[in-house]
């Protein structure tokens, strides 16, 4: 472990230069060619082993150690988000509307950094390390493509853990490491609802089957039925974010649709909170006359940290980073990832990593996916050495439990 965060310092500038390219041509979704062409090329001198995705621009690589032991999986993400750069860094999004505002590009150039780093200990190295490097995060569950693909037998032996990293440009101090045993953050899933009455005249309702009303009841009910039917320690989040119906003040329609994004931190609460919402959509709708076509889409699921495997990050931030550089969160984040797939299969942990501008007020600094965002290169070799430590500690426990 010793010298890992000296070694990733002294290939800071090309991590920087790495980083900086992929962040200037920001590529978004499942399909990243020119990110994946400069993750091959950072990968070619390597002694690992490549392949590359099918149904989307994937990278995996695997470093087998000259010793024998068990396999360690290291994830990044590399997608870009939908959004117009506003920040004014140098190297900044050259197009519109496709912005690296969640700090993909960072995860990617730390990962690129752990293979050279681990690559160069590959002789003492006991077990094998798979390097996922994954498009499709922001909405696309490209890591369950990429477990469909195979990316956790890719070393053909399942590992015994993996880790993922994610960086912050607000909030966490830049180098402090943040994360917390259990739940680390929310299950996502969208709730799509359509009211459909009958269209009619404004002035004559009863003549008609008005869907406004029932829909704006429903909204407000679906926020009766969080604080009525949840446990307030195991929390759920409801936010209708789209609310259409109509088009003139004297005109009954036909529907109305309303779509809501639904947050739960438990398998359990997740479980619950679908069957008790279809029920409150479709009996509202019933009670006024009307039927109700209610879809409730599943998104990524709860991201689980394993204790154990947690407790290990912890120490391994210490001893890789110094003492002191850890925080154990209070509570889950209520953003949800994909990374959650991985980890309802191998037992890991996911860790925030402060990114915030050396020069900035980590309270105010805009947060990821922030049109300004700015993430700090300063971050980059932390971030390798933590990711090459987490390896090589674990992979130095072998085959068993991190306890
Ligand atoms: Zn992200």
């Amino acid at each position: 472990m010793a010298g890992l965060r000296d070694e990733a310092a002294a290939i800071a500038a090309e991590l920087t230069e790495l980083r900086r390219s992929i962040h200037a041509d920001p590529e978004i979704g499942l399909e990243l060619p020119r990110t994946q062409r400069k993750v091959l090329d950072a990968l070619d001198p390597l002694p690992v082993e490549v392949s590359v995705g099918q149904r989307l621009s994937s990278v995996t690589a695997v470093l087998r150690g000259g010793r024998p032991g068990p396999t360690v999986l290291l994830r990044a993400d590399m997608d870009a988000l939908p959004l117009t750069e506003r920040s004014e860094v140098s190297y900044a999004a050259r197009q519109p509307g496709a912005m690296h505002a969640c700090g993909h590009d960072l995860h990617t150039a730390m990962l690129a950094g752990a293979a050279r780093l681990l690559s160069a200990r590959q002789p003492d190295l006991a077990g094998s390390v798979v390097f996922m490097f994954q498009p499709g995060e922001e909405g696309s569950g490209g890591a369950r493509l990429m477990i469909e693909e195979g990316v956790l037998d890719a070393a053909g032996a399942r590992p015994v853990a993996a880790y993922a990293l994610h960086v912050a440009s607000g909030l966490l101090p830049l180098g402090l490491v943040a994360s917390r045993a259990g739940t680390m953050l929310a299950a996502a899933d969208t709730l799509h609802v359509t009211v459909h009455g009958r269209g009619g005249h404004g002035s004559q309702p009863q003549h008609a089957a008005d869907p406004i009303p029932a829909a704006c009841e429903i909204v407000l009910a679906l926020q009766t039925m969080v604080t009525r039917q949840f446990d307030v320690f195991d929390p759920v989040v409801v936010t209708v974010g789209s609310f259409h119906a109509g088009t003139a003040d004297n005109v009954i329609p036909d529907d109305a649709q309303l779509h809501a994004t639904v947050r739960s931190f438990s398998p359990a609460s997740r479980t619950a909170i679908r069957t008790s919402a279809l029920r409150l959509v479709r009996d509202i709708a019933t009670a006024h006359g009307l039927t109700v076509t209610a879809d409730y889409e599943d998104g990524y699921p709860v991201t689980v940290n394993n204790d154990a495997e947690l407790a290990f990050a912890e120490q391994t931030v210490g001893d890789v980073l110094g003492a002191g550089q850890f925080v154990a969160a209070p509570n889950p984040i209520p953003g949800a990832e994909d990374f959650s797939y991985v980890l309802n299969e191998v037992p890991g942990a996911y860790l925030m990593l402060g990114a915030v501008p050396a020069s900035a007020d980590p309270l105010t600094a805009p947060f990821n996916h922030s049109a300004y965002a700015v993430f700090d290169d300063a971050a980059l070799p932390d971030g390798a050495a933590l990711y090459a430590g987490l390896a090589l500690g674990r992979l130095a426990r072998g085959g068993s439990r991190a306890d």
